[in-house]
């Protein structure tokens, strides 16, 4: 079974403007880096969000069956108290409460092979309340926190969020790593989510994107609180710049937590354009190491969907 770890749907409306704008700016330098040709961020965001925006998650659909992606584990995001927009949801976007609704719908629509976190900045009113709900009502099967809207995992306002979890038996996902602007990745730092991992030893929380350049952190945290899980989503632009800073990370990952812990993701649908889904799951299938970084096939079969399978007891 082939597991995409974490994916989010993207469509007009579903985050803050400023969040888009920011991905435009980053995806601008990502496809000039060669020729350093300028390129207006707002013309680029009007390319690719007919592309990427997929309201009814059909899209995603698309991808994984042509990249033979079994399950997918959605991510909603709630970015809106980060980027300037405290009036969440009230006119331009639909509210945080309609947008995990409408995860479950895609979920319902797609039964057996999408599957959705519920996500929220645990810094607004209700959220908890909403969190019970979305997962003993609408069937939702973890938490998804994004500190870099500024908040620290380990802050206080979370903690009720952990116990619950913890008490319902889902895991959290919490964010680490870098982010566009306005975004502060400051906050993820993997040290902090170790806090969380200590005072919840039973709580499994998956450090994302293995904390991308904080990897070494993540993974030296993960070594020492078993209730640590990894995901390498969202490597696509590391590894299409540099094969080996992905094949080598991923190499120490495995060696030092071996490969349960360690899940297969896209983080698209903003990354389908530095590899496409299907190339990514062939990158992962078929390693193919510049310097000879091994691999074997049973511990990427493990990485690619049985760490998955295992942790949401789809075995
Ligand atoms: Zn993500």
């Amino acid at each position: 079974m082939i597991v995409d770890g974490h994916v989010h749907v993207f469509f007009e409306g579903s985050d803050p403007e400023e969040f888009f704008t920011g991905c435009a700016r980053l995806a601008a330098v990502i496809f000039n880096k060669e020729s350093r040709e300028t390129q207006d961020p707002q013309e680029l965001l009007q390319t690719f969000m007919p592309v990427l925006g997929d309201p009814t998650a059909d899209k995603l659909i698309g991808y994984m069956d042509e990249a033979g992606i079994d399950r997918a584990v959605l991510l909603p995001l709630d970015f809106f108290l980060g980027c300037d927009e405290p009036a969440v949801g009230e006119k331009k976007t639909i509210t945080i409460e309609e947008k995990n609704r409408l995860f479950t719908s895609f979920v319902a629509k797609h039964k057996g092979r999408l599957f959705s976190y519920f996500g929220i900045d645990p810094r607004r009113k209700g959220a908890l309340e909403l969190f019970r709900k979305g997962v003993e009502e609408w069937g939702m099967i973890g938490l998804k926190l994004h500190p870099t809207t500024g908040f620290y995992p380990h802050d206080p306002v979370c903690y009720p969020f952990y116990q619950a979890a913890q008490e319902m038996g889902v895991p959290v996902l919490i964010h680490s790593g870098t982010e566009p602007a306005p975004l502060k990745p400051m906050y993820s730092q993997p040290c902090f989510i170790d806090t969380v991992a200590a005072d919840f030893p039973e709580l499994k929380i998956i450090i994302a994107h293995c904390g991308h350049g904080w990897w070494e952190e993540a993974i030296d945290m993960a070594t020492s609180k078993p209730n640590l899980y990894v995901d390498f989503s969202g490597w696509q632009s590391q590894y299409s710049g540099h094969p080996d800073y992905y094949y080598r990370s991923l190499r120490v990952a495995l060696d030092m937590l071996g490969p349960w812990r360690v899940i297969f993701g896209t983080d698209g649908s903003m990354t389908n354009f530095m590899v496409w889904p299907k190339d990514w799951v062939a990158a992962n299938r078929e390693p193919n190491s510049p310097s000879g970084i091994k691999f074997s096939q049973e511990e990427m079969e493990i990485v690619l969907g049985g760490a998955a399978a295992r942790l949401y007891g789809w075995e």
